[in-house]
């Protein structure tokens, strides 16, 4: 779909009303928006239907047979009728794939988005960015402990760790026969070395009206079963043979030391710079670098989503970091209504949308 297509749609908006997919930070938009004032449509899947019935911040709700649906000519016509403007969302990235078939305004930069789910065009970025990332490795080349991933975002699930050539092929094969990769994904497998650190999950904003970096929330994962793993003593882990996994259960706060947040804001910056040259006008809106600080509190960032994630759900009403710089409750999916608000305001919603 061309921008100018989608900017005529915006151009006909009287009242914007914040929309998006029932699933992954739903809650944290929806509720951010009707904190500033605007009108919200939740699109939801009946068997989800229950948490947007429950929680009261979907203004209406359609009810979607899949997410992929949302593509059908028909609901985004709807869409286009009550004047939406879609906020994206990790379940748009696993379930649908191209924004491009979307003629409904979407916030954001959708060419950022795709960078961000290909993991080479993710790794330019970052490098072309001077950030330090974990080594990545072919299967015959691992010689270390290393964590081995599948193309798409699926909450880490199938993930294992391997130390050699001979586990990582002994492992897929274990995974394949239990179904929970195809032979085709061993193929495609992303190797990357593993840092043992702790994970901080820095949810950022990059406000077009305010030409500014923003800091919004900052978390880590509650991963399944490597987060449980602990709970056995080591004797029983070796007798259960257990393969740790990363199945993305929930999230908690976090305060960074604070002199790490140089580091941090740093990158920011950078990854921001970087993105203009990628897609014009670069990064819009939210976005997170997931990162380990080893034990001398190196940074190693090894990814990058161009758009809310699920872990600045934390950030509900307001992470220190938001309420230090807005002196108010302010989190991610209220950070993307104000940003909409005051581009109304200004007459530049258009710059919101790429
Ligand atoms: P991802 O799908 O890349 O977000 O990874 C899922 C989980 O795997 C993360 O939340 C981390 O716990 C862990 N992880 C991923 N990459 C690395 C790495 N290079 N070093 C250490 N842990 C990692």
């Amino acid at each position: 779909m061309e921008r100018s297509e989608i900017l005529e749609v915006v151009s006909n908006y009287k009242n914007v009303k914040i929309a998006t997919l029932g699933s992954h930070s739903a809650l944290n938009i929806l509720r951010g928006a009707k904190d500033e004032g605007l009108k919200t449509i939740c699109l939801c899947r009946e068997r989800e239907r229950i948490i947007y019935d429950s929680f009261g911040v979907a203004d209406e709700v359609i009810e979607l047979k899949d997410y992929s649906e949302l593509l059908n000519k028909k609901i985004q016509e709807e869409l286009i009728e009550k004047e939406a403007l879609l906020i994206p969302h990790g379940t748009f990235n696993a379930y649908i794939g191209k924004l491009d078939e979307l003629k409904v305004p979407v916030f954001g930069n959708r060419v950022l988005m795709e960078w961000e789910m290909d993991r080479e065009k993710q790794r330019k970025w970052l490098t072309d960015s001077n950030l330090k990332l974990p080594r990545v490795y072919k299967p015959e080349e691992i010689d270390r402990l290393v964590i081995v991933k599948y193309p798409g975002a699926r909450g880490g699930s199938g993930y294992f760790l391997a130390t050699s050539p001979e586990d990582f092929y002994e492992k897929s094969k274990e995974l394949v026969m239990r179904g929970i990769i195809s032979k085709e994904d061993v193929k495609n497998a992303f190797i990357q070395e593993y840092i043992i650190g702790t994970n901080v999950y820095l949810t950022f904003f990059y406000s077009p009206v305010l030409n500014r970096v923003e800091l919004i929330a900052v978390d880590r994962r509650y991963e399944s079963n490597v987060d449980g793993i602990g709970r056995i003593p080591a004797k029983e882990q070796l007798k259960a043979k257990i393969n740790v996994t990363y199945t993305v259960t929930g999230n908690f706060p976090v305060v960074l030391r604070e002199s790490l947040l140089a580091k941090a804001l740093r990158a920011a910056y950078s990854v921001v710079e970087v993105s203009k040259k990628i897609a014009y006008p670069g990064m819009v809106g939210p976005f997170c670098l997931e990162t380990v600080f080893d034990e001398k509190a190196e940074m190693y960032v090894f990814e990058i989503s161009a758009r809310i994630v699920a872990g600045s759900n934390v950030g509900i009403p307001y992470s220190p970091y938001s309420y230090v710089l807005f002196g108010e409750p302010m989190y991610a999916g209220r950070r993307i209504a104000r940003e909409v608000k005051m581009a109304l305001e200004k007459s530049m919603l258009e710059e919101l949308i790429y």
